[in-house]
């Protein structure tokens, strides 16, 4: 590689109608040219990651190949998830759910699943709230490896079977490469959390499993150092990533982190993929979890993931920032209120559920 091409790289966006064919052609080059070449398919196109010197590739004539409509040179540290090569900003299905520009979405659940009862009871309290998927946590990355860590395997059962119940889709946190497969078995979405954030061994991993993935931002991370982390899942061949906003770190330690409400906007601009906020884990407090939501509204956030609990008191982790059932109501009424403020639609669970 030229000192003049170091860091630089090259995307292949592939038209809506390209042909397999198509595809396989750039990629063949590509690697005939000594490069690498990873294929990411999103709901409209397919774009293709160009790894190696980027002077081999241009004597390719990538821009004329059948099926290609663009080739670009990009300096950033990530390409794939960037919004300069892909405008539109992208909408991201979970169990047919949508979470997108278009929508605002309510994720909601306990912070750890720990019995069916109290699941189900959390799930109820989730649609209530408008929630259209559910969140909880089977295997949980704890701070102190004497805290509570989650049900495992028996914890991922209780959550499929309480969306069998209630037809909530279940987002839950994979901490471990060698577990993926197992969790996506289970999962409609998979959550990176915020302490495996550069784990890239995992990244990799969720990025070839082909479920959507929940991205949240390590606490210590910079919004580059963030995306160049979902650039790995879409390396991978997964673009369905909708990044997470949960507060980060600060001298400040009146709340439990400091929720940087200006990623939303920022990351808006840099990436086309959602970005939703977690307004529980970044204040740690139940009082300020609608507060929070009304500002991830406002700025803009494509969602929010909220955690609730039947009996907070009893909870095995985050008890102090999970609502109660009476908190409820308000988050329900801030969103409906809001989202069309915004141009947004909430995005209701299908009716019809057992509730
Ligand atoms: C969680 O959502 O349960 C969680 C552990 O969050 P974070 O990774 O943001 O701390
Ligand atoms: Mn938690």
């Amino acid at each position: 590689m030229t000192a003049s091409t170091r860091g630089e790289s090259m995307v292949v966006v592939m038209a809506p109608e390209a042909t397999q064919e198509n595809i396989d052609n750039v990629v063949g080059l590509v690697r005939s040219a000594g490069g690498e070449a990873f294929v990411s398919r999103g709901v409209s196109r397919t774009i293709i990651g160009l790894v190696g010197d980027v002077n081999d590739f241009d004597v390719l004539n990538l821009g004329s190949r059948n099926g290609v409509l663009q080739v670009m040179r990009v300096s950033a540290p990530y390409k794939l998830v960037s919004r300069e090569h892909h405008p539109a900003r992208s909408v991201i299905r979970v169990g047919g759910m949508p979470i997108g520009p278009d929508t605002l979405s309510v994720i909601a659940g306990p912070c750890a699943v720990e019995t069916p009862e109290q699941t189900l009871a959390a799930a109820r309290m989730a649609m209530d709230a408008g929630a259209s998927l559910l969140r909880g946590g089977a295997f949980k990355p704890r701070t102190s490896p004497y805290s509570y860590q989650g049900l495992g395997e028996e914890g991922l059962k209780i959550l499929a079977d309480v969306r069998a119940e209630t037809g909530l889709p279940v987002v839950t946190e994979v901490i471990d490469p060698g577990t993926v497969d197992m969790v996506a078995s289970y999962a409609d979405m998979l959550q990176i959390g915020a302490r495996n954030m550069q784990n890239f061994a995992l990244l990799q991993a969720v990025g070839r499993v082909g479920k959507p993935v929940l991205l949240k931002r390590g606490f210590s991370a910079t919004i580059e150092e963030w995306l160049s982390a979902a650039e790995y899942i879409a390396q991978r061949g997964n673009l369905d990533i909708v990044l997470c906003e949960r507060g980060i770190r600060t001298f400040e330690t009146a709340t439990r982190n400091t929720l940087d409400i200006s990623a939303v906007p920022v990351v808006q601009r840099l990436s086309h993929l959602p970005v939703i906020i977690d307004p529980s884990h970044s204040g740690g407090r139940r009082d300020l979890v609608l507060p929070l939501t009304r500002a991830a509204i406002a700025v803009g956030a494509d969602g929010v993931i909220i955690d609730v609990h039947p009996e907070p008191k009893a909870a095995q982790c985050d008890g102090d920032q999970a609502l109660v059932a009476s908190d409820i109501r308000g988050i329900a009424d801030v969103v409906t209120i809001l989202s069309p403020i915004m141009g947004r639609t909430p995005t209701m669970p299908a009716a019809g559920r057992i509730h």
